[in-house]
């Protein structure tokens, strides 16, 4: 289903244009979906583990507005209950 050609005894066979197609034909599914996520600057999301020939590929890495507002309030309340290691995450981990 993903080949990008084929071999056989007389040469190697790749349609460039075609690959090109393929996947901007994939990512189009995707964009609208990916233009909605919270999590689109740290997405580690490979297509290939998607439903990707599906009309709507569903995604299970998509974080939408109140799950991402959630995911930051945890952290924030965390950091909250434990000043001294807010203290530390500013002076060791962001400066350095
Ligand atoms: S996690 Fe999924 S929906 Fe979000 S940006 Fe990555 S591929 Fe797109």
């Amino acid at each position: 289903m993903y080949d990008l050609g084929s071999v056989d005894a007389q040469a190697v066979h790749i349609d460039f244009e075609s690959i090109a197609q393929k996947y901007n034909a994939w990512f189009d599914k995707l964009r609208k979906k990916c233009n909605r996520c919270y999590n689109i600057d740290m997405c580690t999301q490979c297509i290939f583990n998607l439903d990707i020939e599906k009309d709507e590929p569903g995604c299970n890495g998509f974080i939408s507005h109140r799950a991402y507002s959630q995911y930051l309030s945890s952290y924030m309340s965390f950091l909250e209950q434990e000043p001294k290691l807010f203290k530390e995450i500013l002076t060791k981990v962001i400066v350095e």
